[in-house]
């Protein structure tokens, strides 16, 4: 089982006791102990399930980590690693950063006396000066989302060792297919697992994944005790998806190499935000630490008259937020997922209102092209570019 596709598919192994391939769906919250002294492996669905232990199980081994954890969404993932830190701590976080999670430290965050900084993390020079003496945690996400900023996260996860700080690192769009980063040096890997993971649009969950014993062990801690787990059928889809991830990551990742290249040369396309590209200024970083771009590519229009026209004349993609999807899915970043980053602070990070992004999904890749390719020529028309000339 050396390849990660083999992996992806029997990591959680047929189960035990009726040889049955799919892992058992455990509906019971709460668990018979065999004696008045003597108590069994689990007790309350909250603090162990075990249809939700091989999820955690399957994910500690995809990401080389001694511990997974499974929670309700990316968010409370995300949310309960934070929780790790204590009042007057600081924590420093990529300013490209997730919406949500701008949001959870902006405003959750300070509530309880943590504070933060915001850092251009693709210049390690300006992350080294912004440590404090009280930073806790180093928090990345590469590529970052909509623009693809890359970080690198040996450096970076060294230089927050060498400070006293955990480095967390949002895996969502590489997943152990493409990007390890326990093996890099980081010491929690947190996952949106509603995207290429679970990959249906079907359900809500977020995974994380810690190498330290002990750090394992406080995180377990606040699992059980903030108490936002995913649930048992919820942990059996994710399992079900996982399977497939290699098969669909590599469908859906090749096909956003050719769209990619074919955006770049649309006269109608301004930029094109895509880390394969070797023009791509964290290329080189990329390359080393990860194995394929992946399938999100986002690309600027002249405008938002632009990407209005662009998204009403597409017919294949959905609009939507989210990504790491079986279709298509298109989303507006300036509207759908940093809406909660001020104007101001989104346009400063690149995200303007002529961004889009596109998560590639598993359609024919000519039909793909083919409909980008009728909604680009409405833009070009609509926007007076010339034909020929970028
Ligand atoms: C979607 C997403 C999240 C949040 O995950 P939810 O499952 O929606 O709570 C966090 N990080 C990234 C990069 C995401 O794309």
């Amino acid at each position: 089982m050396t390849h990660l596709e083999t992996q992806f598919i029997h990591a959680a192994g047929v189960d035990k006791e009726t040889g049955a391939v799919n892992v058992p769906i455990h509906l019971s919250s709460t668990y018979h102990q065999p004696s008045f002294d003597e108590f069994g492996p689990f007790d309350y669905s909250r603090s162990g399930n075990p249809t939700r232990l091989k999820l955690e199980e399957t994910i500690a081994k995809l990401e080389g980590g001694t511990r997974g954890f499974a929670f309700a969404s990316g968010m409370a993932a995300i949310s309960s690693a934070f929780m790790l830190l204590s009042a007057g701590d600081h924590v420093l976080v990529s300013e490209d950063v997730y919406g949500g999670t701008y949001r959870f430290v902006t405003e959750v965050l300070t509530k309880f006396g943590i504070s933060y900084s915001f850092v251009d993390m693709t210049d390690l020079s300006e992350m080294a000066a912004a440590i404090k003496p009280n930073t806790k945690v180093v928090y990345i996400e590469t590529p970052s989302n909509p623009v693809m900023n890359i970080t690198d996260i040996e450096i970076a996860a060294k230089l927050a060792k060498a400070n006293g700080c955990l480095t967390f690192v949002d895996n969502t769009f590489m997943t152990p297919m493409y990007q390890n980063p326990l093996a890099l040096g980081a010491d929690v890997v947190l996952h949106s697992a509603t995207k290429f993971l679970s990959g249906h649009s079907d359900i809500i969950a977020g995974l994380a994944v810690v190498k330290d014993p002990e750090l394992a062990d406080s995180l377990g801690f606040i699992q059980n005790t903030f108490g936002s787990v995913l649930g048992a059928h919820d942990s059996y889809t994710l399992i079900q998806g996982i399977k497939t991830l290699g098969a669909r990551l590599k469908q859906s990742s090749a096909s956003a190499r050719v769209i990619a290249e074919y955006l770049h040369s649309h006269p109608a396309v301004e930029e094109v935000y895509y880390p394969g590209f070797t023009f791509h200024p964290g290329n080189p970083i990329h390359e080393r630490q990860a194995r394929d771009a992946g399938a999100v590519v986002s690309l600027r229009l002249k405008d938002k008259d632009a990407a209005r026209i662009f998204v009403e004349s597409l017919e294949i993609p959905v609009f939507a937020v989210s990504l790491g999807a079986v279709e298509t899915i298109l989303s507006y970043p300036a509207t759908m997922s940093h809406a909660s980053m001020p104007k101001e602070y989104r346009e400063k990070r690149g995200i303007t209102d002529g961004v889009l992004r596109l998560s590639v999904g598993l359609e024919n890749r000519d039909d793909l092209l083919e409909d980008l390719e009728q909604a680009l020529q409405k833009v070009r028309r609509a926007t007076k570019t010339p034909e020929l000339v970028k």
